[in-house]
């Protein structure tokens, strides 16, 4: 057992993620996080489990770790996915152009694909555009996105970790010009108090700039808020994409009784200040419709919007559309000068626990600690052992 302490700010996946191999590792953690656990963008994705096919053509490196997480993810946290599998199917002219470079990518990126006969993809998914022009099966499926992050929630707080919700980190104390601790403001008790660490964990996803700036420090960070509808009825089991070159409303998500689609894409400075634009639920509408004609007349559920947390800096929403989808470690000593404070940026929710181990390496790395990461061979507990 170490006797460093770490503080971890944000409560989305990837911080209850960092906490659990924290501790696996013999560190001693707290974690803080000013709303509910998964209240950030976790709460609030598509629940895609992503096997990388979706980047394999232009984003290669997060491709092959969105395969490799998804089969740790089947072995350590069956209870919060569904291995229903994903059909990309291509609807014009272009995009059976395009569907051969698409399989060849997905080949190259250790990502399994299987040809499925037209007349066999429409017996599986009958509610399928009766005019579709091929369909390929790759190994998608969907997350439950608030049971998976609880699940390394509850591993780290039966491994003595230390967890404060509706406790949002307001600025950080110092050593010279080295971070030695958070300040926070507990909104239970109305108090302000300082917890001190060895070294400070930033994991607030789209909102990471705005923490780095109360430390004086910029990344490159770009929010890119997108807008999902669900309908309540379950018209799809598998994922069902649209085999193309990326574009908006191209996903169509089983989840329980639902069907979701999304998404949009755009750019902002504030997180915190999005709201659904009323033209996008119509176009989503037009979208889902092209891959199961039936969408729109379905009975409404929702609509909602959430901010991912891009890494990189972008000027337009093409821009932010063409950041890489993975994820970097930065440490804020050698690049800031800001010693005792990192950064992990970026990234999808399918890989939060990759994100995990890389962080909690540079940690080690930092304090010469040997112990190796075992997140990827411990199956997690329960998501209701949280809560006893
Ligand atoms: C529209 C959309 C669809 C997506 N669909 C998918 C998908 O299908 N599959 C997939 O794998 N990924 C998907 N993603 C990506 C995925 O949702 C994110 O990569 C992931 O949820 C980010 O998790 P996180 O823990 O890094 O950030 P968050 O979940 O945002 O957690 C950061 C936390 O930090 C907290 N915080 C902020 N400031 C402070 C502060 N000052 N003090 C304390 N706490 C603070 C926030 O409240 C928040 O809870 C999608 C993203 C979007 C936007």
């Amino acid at each position: 057992m170490s006797s460093y302490h770490v503080v971890v700010i944000g409560g989305g996946g990837t911080g209850g993620a960092i906490i659990h191999d924290l501790r696996q590792r013999g560190i001693e953690a707290t974690l803080v996080e000013r709303g509910e656990l998964t209240s950030g963008t976790t709460g609030r994705h598509h629940g895609q489990l992503h096997c990388g096919a979706r980047y394999a053509v232009k984003d290669r490196e997060i491709a092959r770790e969105c395969m490799e997480e998804t089969y740790i993810l089947k072995r350590i946290a069956p209870e919060s996915l569904e291995a229903n599998y994903g059909l990309f199917v291509a609807l014009t002219e272009e995009d059976e152009e395009h569907t051969p470079i698409f399989i060849q990518s997905c080949v190259e990126s250790g990502i399994p694909t299987k040809e499925v006969p037209v007349k066999d993809a429409l017996e599986m998914e009958p509610n399928l555009n009766p005019d579709i022009k091929r369909a390929i099966m790759v190994p998608d499926g969907t997350i439950d996105a608030w049971r998976l992050p609880l699940q390394f929630f509850a591993a780290a707080k039966h491994n003595g970790a230390a967890i404060h919700t509706f406790t949002p980190v307001t600025g950080f104390t110092y050593s010279g010009s080295a971070v030695s601790g958070v300040q926070v403001f507990d909104l239970k008790t109305q108090q302000e108090r300082t917890i001190k660490a060895d070294l400070v964990i930033n994991a607030t996803g789209a909102w990471a700039g705005q923490v780095t700036k109360m430390a004086d420090v910029e990344i490159p960070i770009t929010p890119g808020p997108g807008t999902m509808v669900a309908v309540k009825k379950r018209l799809n089991n598998m994922v069902i994409s649209h085999l193309h070159p990326v574009g908006d409303g191209d996903i169509i998500v089983p989840q329980r009784g639902l069907s979701i689609i999304g998404t949009t894409q755009y750019k902002t400075d504030d997180p915190d200040d999005i709201a659904v634009p009323e033209e996008d639920i119509t176009e989503m509408y037009r979208c889902a419709d092209m891959l199961i004609p039936s969408f729109s007349r379905q009975k409404y559920h929702a609509a909602w919007i959430a901010a991912r947390p891009l890494a990189g800096a972008a000027s337009s929403v093409d821009d932010a559309r063409n950041l890489s989808r993975d994820f970097n470690v930065v440490d804020h000593g050698p690049l800031d000068g800001r010693e005792g404070l990192l950064s992990v940026i970026g990234g999808k929710a399918t890989v939060l626990r990759a994100m995990a181990e890389q962080t909690v390496d540079a940690v080690c790395n930092k304090f010469g600690i040997t112990e190796p990461c075992r997140t990827a061979e411990t199956p997690l507990p329960a998501h209701r052992a949280y809560f006893a």
